[in-house]
């Protein structure tokens, strides 16, 4: 493991400037369901709380410098999960990784901590992080800013919405980390703010969603312009055929880390309700009026039926908001606060929320409008059941 020299520590008297759907065609007669309604079945399984999985190391074997050691523990994560106990000493290494992890098995920590210990080893270390949502690049940084408190380790965001001055601004300031969406990740090396050819390390997050999403050249195109002595760390939910030619090069002799034991729908108990696409509404406003609701994301398919059903449940006296693509970033920002820090009890949302979102205690998943493919439906559930709680999935199925 690498020597620590610890160099980052914040020095109080250097200057802080930096800072830091489609709807679903069941109409009769057109189109076929194209999930298995059974699959929406399931009980949870016995609870697993994440400090009791087996792992080999704590996080003291990690070496990490003793400040960032003492942020770990002042968040209160007590041990590594799964995918950090296997990931971080390889980092530590300046080994490749292809982590094949979903969101809720900590991964976010098992790539930030071994990086933010490379900055506070060596000031020059520049890296990047590339996700598919801003939600999601927003996460991440706030995860690495719980991390870097009083600590020399500044990040920047590149996320596509409002606010680009001030993004232009505070990256030009040089920040260690930057982390952001595809496209203004390009928009900005075009302005020549961001260069590519001093990163050292590039993390791909949710590399399959970027996929959906249509980000593969994107992704390219920057990762081509990074220097081929570069760190990588590739990180997808699925590996499929479309992600090899990707690790085949941008990947150098990595180490393989797959996690599967970890996968927060375990947690999650599963059922259907019956109801007709008449009664849908009512049914929605009935369950929401039972206490055990106590914090609940609905996802719907359009953006229509999202402000149709938020407003309704507003209209019935409900603490709710719509969540999708068409709002502005920042009232898209305002509602995820709202909804993290219990001003709103439901968020009625489209797949814009079904990945990344982490909001720890949401008690259920209601799925008004059935997924579009199984895996949605598994990043839908994904979002309750979280680290250490158990939820509950329903679908409303014709
Ligand atoms: P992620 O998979 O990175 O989205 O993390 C999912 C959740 O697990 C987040 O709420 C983290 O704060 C939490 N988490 C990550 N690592 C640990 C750990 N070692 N102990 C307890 N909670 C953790």
């Amino acid at each position: 493991m690498s020597r620590n020299n610890c160099r980052g520590r914040f020095n109080r008297y250097s200057k802080q400037g930096q800072g830091q759907g489609r709807y679903n065609n069941k109409r009769r007669g057109f189109g076929k369901k194209s999930i298995d309604t059974s699959l929406y079945i399931k009980k949870a399984e016995e609870f697993v709380n994440i400090e009791d999985i087996e792992t080999v190391n704590s996080f003291r074997d990690f070496n990490l410098c003793p400040e960032l050691l003492a942020n770990v523990k002042a968040k209160g994560y007590l041990k590594p999960t799964q995918i950090q106990d296997q990931a971080i000493p390889h980092i530590i290494n300046n080994r490749d990784v292809l982590g094949l992890a979903d969101t809720g098995t900590g991964k976010t920590a098992a790539f930030a901590l071994p990086i933010i210990n490379k900055i506070l080893n060596n000031q020059n270390e520049r890296i990047i992080v590339i996700a598919p949502t801003r939600e999601l690049a927003q996460q991440i940084e706030q995860e690495f800013n719980s991390f870097t408190s009083r600590l020399r380790v500044f990040s920047a965001l590149a996320i596509g919405g409002a606010y680009l001055r001030e993004q232009i601004n505070k990256i030009r300031r040089g920040p260690h980390i930057i982390i952001g969406t595809p496209g203004r990740i390009i928009d900005l090396g075009k302005r020549n703010v961001i260069n590519f050819r001093g990163l050292n390390t590039v993390v791909l997050d949710e590399v399959d969603r970027m996929l959906d999403m249509g980000f593969i050249n994107d992704i390219k195109s920057i990762v081509d312009q990074t220097p081929n002595t570069r760190q990588t760390l590739f990180f997808s939910a699925t590996i499929d055929r479309r992600l090899e030619p990707l690790i085949d090069t941008f990947l150098n002799n990595p180490v393989k880390i797959s996690i599967k034991t970890a996968n927060a729908s375990s947690h999650v108990e599963q059922d259907i309700v019956r109801v007709t696409r008449y009664a849908k509404e009512q049914k929605l406003h009935d369950l929401m009026g039972l206490a055990s609701f106590k914090k609940v994301l609905v996802f719907g398919s359009t953006r229509r039926i999202v402000e149709k059903l938020s407003r309704s449940l507003v209209q019935d006296g409900f603490r709710a908001q719509g969540l999708h693509g068409g709002k502005q970033q920042n009232q898209r920002q305002r509602i995820m606060r709202d909804f993290r820090e219990n001003r709103t009890r439901i968020l009625v949302a489209t797949d814009v929320a079904s990945r990344g979102l982490d909001v720890t205690d949401i008690t259920h998943v209601i799925n008004y409008d059935e997924p579009n493919n199984y895996e949605e439906y598994i990043h839908r559930i994904g979002r309750t059941g979280r680290v250490n709680n158990k939820g509950y999935a329903l679908t409303f199925v014709e």
